[in-house]
Order: C-alpha cells, then structure tokens, then sequence
C-alpha cells in the first residue's frame, strides 16, 4: 500500500474519531459501512459484456449494443445499485458524507486489481461549474483521489473539464441523455495525450456520461479509456445519472 494512501486512510480514521459516523446502511453507530452491510452489496459478478460490463444473455463475450464499439475500452461497476449500496451513494452525493469515498474507493480497487489493469492516471467525472458550487464538492472525486493513490499513479486533476452546464437527467431516455451530454465534456490534450486513463463516476444509469467523457480524452489523444463506478442501475430504475 502506497504510503501517500495510508496516510490518507488515516486522515479519514481521524475525522471518524472525532465525529464517529453512523453506518450508510443501518445507521449503526461508529462505522461508515458496517460489516453487515457490506455483505449485503450486490456485486456485478460475471458474465458480463467486456466493454460495456452489463451481464450477458447470449453467446460470445460482447453485447449486441457494443459489436460497433464503443469510445471507451472497458465499462465496470462494482455492484448493483440497490440497497445499502444505493443509499451510501445518496449518502456521498447529497449528504455530505464525504468518508464514504473513501470507503467506497476500496470497492473500486477491487475491481481494478481483478482486471488487471495498468493505467497511467486516474480522473473525475467533472462537475459543472454551477453544481460544483452548490454541492461544494465532486462525489466522484472523492472516489478517484484515493483510488489514485492506493494505485499508486498521478491523480489527473482538471485532465477532464466540463465546460458546458448540462440539464438534470434523471428524466431523461438513453438517447436524449446521450444528446444532453454530447461535448459537454474537454481534455487537456497536453496532458491527456498518449496515456491509458481510468475514469471514475458514482453511478451508471445508460453509460452516456462515460462514452462522452471517452470522447473527449479520445479527442485529446488519449490511448485507453477505462470507466469505472461504484453501481450500476439496473435496466428498470430511474436514477440520478446526472452529475
Ligand atoms: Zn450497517
Ligand atoms: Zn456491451
């Protein structure tokens, strides 16, 4: 374990003693997820498409919807977004309960480390500038940071921009998402260039935010494309894909 990442992992163990959290799960004091709870997570287990990541039906190792390719080499969720899983997102994402990061970030390192993935840097689903306002922080930053450190490579911050405010999508179909967000996203091609990039976000709903923050590393000249969340909502759930 890289040291810069222990010595974040006991940051957080030091803001837990001094405000002890309450588990995401079942609100049991003293644990942001408590063991319990963690069992109860869904893993997204195989087999799944090898680009996209969504569980096969049929023959072959790619899905109908990813023959064509897609702008990203490989999409992964750690699990499904239901349950305990579900609410330390919402926990993360609107109620500041910014130690859950951290926590989740270990779901993301496992996943990492079952792919093998060799990457150069990691990088944030950027928020507008608007949303980062009012939030005051980026949930998906708060998982790619420690993840950047526990694997031991440059954290990209500002890689990935997000120039152009978007609509609230929880409404919208994976077609009119895809449209929302197209160029909403930039990369600093000085920086992106030439490098293999993993992209981290909280949820996938239809994937659109991932293929468009591909685009734009692609655009940038970037090599490989890796997205990576934490859930992925299922085919029947309207979720906040959004930011
Ligand atoms: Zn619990
Ligand atoms: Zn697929």
């Amino acid at each position: 374990m890289p040291f810069s990442y222990r010595f974040y992992r006991r940051f957080w163990e030091g803001i837990d003693w001094l405000f002890p959290p309450e588990c995401a799960g079942c609100g049991k004091f003293g644990e942001r997820l408590c063991e319990m709870c963690r069992q109860q997570v869904e893993a997204l287990l195989p087999p799944v498409c090898s680009i996209c990541g969504l569980p096969l039906r049929g023959e072959g190792d790619i899905c109908p919807d990813c023959v064509a390719g897609k702008p990203y080499e490989a999409l992964r969720s750690a699990a499904w977004y239901n349950g305990v899983l579900r609410q330390s997102v919402i926990n993360l994402k609107y109620k500041r309960d910014l130690g859950l990061g951290d926590t989740l970030a270990e779901l993301l390192l496992e996943v990492v480390r079952q792919h093998e993935w060799s990457v150069d840097g990691v990088v944030a689903v950027p928020l507008g500038r608007r949303r980062l306002r009012e939030r005051g922080y980026n949930q998906a930053a708060m998982l790619a940071y420690p993840l950047a450190l526990a694997l031991g490579v440059p954290y990209g911050r500002g890689v990935l921009s997000r120039p152009r405010e978007t609509e609230s999508q929880v409404h919208l179909s994976a077609e009119e998402r895809r449209q929302n967000l197209a160029g909403a996203f930039q990369a600093d091609g000085r920086r992106a260039a030439g490098k293999s990039w993993l992209v981290v976000d909280d949820v996938t709903t239809t994937g659109a935010t991932m293929e468009n923050c591909a685009l734009a590393l692609k655009a940038a000249g970037a090599q490989r494309v890796m997205g990576l969340t934490v859930a992925r909502a299922g085919k029947f759930l309207q979720t906040a894909d959004n930011t």
